[in-house]
């Protein structure tokens, strides 16, 4: 791969931020409003001194574990025994913890942990009339099974579309804020096989296309640091179709989304690829690297995170990176397992920042989680405290390559 001029010296652009849609839904702004956002690359601490360490850009994938007061309150209002308002008030003291613990951990760029979200795949069209539960059934290793729902009806529109979720993160953040998205490929597996009568395949596409874009477009103009698609059906789409016309299939959809975006917005638009995590399991592990990254990176986005701690042989999945990225995109390596109970030491994510610098330019180079902590909302599998403990070690390990490396 070319390797662009490095990037050392990082000049903060100040976005305006916080900004409402018409007719915003939130209450007025807290401290977010207003705050620098830095939209390069590299990320600059300024102290009061002179000096200036600059960090290989590192941020999480999206979700963290919700608190038990949560889980039981979503479960309260279900049965009847909690308000809409009481359930409001459980979500917005989760994303104000998980957000200030979040910034607690140095991590440079934070998420809400998706504390909102029913599930990274369907908090757009959860509580949707017309949609039945018995959609595409997604099998994990450990033999458990989701079940993405299945559109009965036209016509197709989100009921909460992502930037109302970073609306919400924002008022308490004072670090830029990601907002992930589900790609459009994970939506279109609702439309049922058989059709629907009154309601075509290609209407219900150009449906989700236009929303996704919506929805993208406004969190980039509230100032989203980045927007990312999630795009872990791309790895298991191989399993479900060897010949991988499916996978052909979701990069073009996907790209006719991508598309409507410019290159200087794309720069802000990244994918997120994994196997999967779900209750300690993964949906698509053992389908090759090597089916999937070739394709991966026909994606007209900027920035990947791509799952990599837990693969087996990391130095051949860096070496098919290397062989297959594209100018102008940043790698996001995943130095942490999240499906690891035990919590990574910095040393050992350094180690791993290092062994991927040897494959990728500093300068293309970033770090992340390998996955959320609980891309599904009643994921239990996993705690708060090891995924704060996770990120710590995180953004410890980045900062100590990222001065091996000469970044400071
Ligand atoms: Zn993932």
């Amino acid at each position: 791969m070319t390797t662009p001029r490095p990037e050392r010296k990082i000049t903060a652009i100040r976005i305006e931020v916080g900004r409402s849609r018409a007719g915003g839904r939130m209450a007025p702004h807290g401290p977010g409003r207003g705050v620098a956002r830095d939209v390069s690359y590299g990320f600059a601490v300024a102290t009061a001194s002179v000096a200036t360490i600059v960090m290989l850009p590192t941020e999480p994938v999206g979700s963290i574990p919700r608190p038990a007061e949560l889980i039981a309150g979503v479960q309260d209002f279900r049965a009847g025994r909690i308000s809409q308002l009481e359930l409001s008030a459980l979500y917005d003291a989760a994303v104000q913890d998980t957000i200030q613990r979040l910034e607690a951990t140095g991590s440079p760029v934070i998420t809400d942990g998706e504390q909102a979200k029913h599930s990274f795949a369907t908090y757009s069209i959860y509580g949707l009339d017309n949609l039945s539960p018995d959609g595409v059934p997604i099998p994990f290793a450990d033999g458990h099974i989701r079940h993405f729902p299945r559109l009965t009806s036209g016509p197709f529109r989100y009921k909460t579309p992502a930037d109302v979720y970073l609306e919400a993160a924002q008022r308490y953040a004072h670090v830029p804020v990601k907002q992930a998205v589900v790609s459009a490929s994970a939506l279109s597996l609702l439309y049922p096989q058989g059709g629907i009568r009154g309601y075509s395949r290609e209407e219900y596409l150009d449906a989700l296309i236009a929303e996704q874009e919506g929805e993208i477009r406004r969190c980039l103009e509230m100032g989203a640091h980045v927007v990312q698609m999630d795009f872990t059906e791309g790895r298991l789409s191989i399993k479900l179709d060897p010949s991988r016309r499916l996978l052909q299939s979701f990069i073009d959809l996907n790209n006719l989304v991508l598309e409507r975006f410019s290159a200087e917005e794309r720069k802000r638009i990244g994918v997120h690829t994994c196997p999967g995590a779900d209750r300690h399991s993964t949906h698509s592990a053992d389908v090759d690297y090597a089916e999937l990254l070739p394709s991966l990176f026909a994606l007209q986005a900027t920035n990947f995170c791509v799952q990599l701690a837990s693969e087996p042989d990391r130095k051949r999945v860096l070496r098919m990176i290397r062989e297959h990225v594209r100018d102008g995109q940043r790698i996001f390596v995943g130095v942490i397992d999240p499906l690891d109970p035990r919590v990574e030491t910095p040393e050992e994510v350094r180690d791993r920042v290092l062994e991927a610098s040897d494959y990728i330019a500093p300068d293309r180079l970033g770090t992340t989680d390998d996955c959320g902590f609980a891309p599904f909302s009643d994921d239990t599998s996993r705690t708060r405290e090891t995924a704060f403990a996770k990120i710590r070690a995180r953004v410890a390990g980045t900062a100590l390559a990222s001065r091996l490396l000469g970044l400071e």
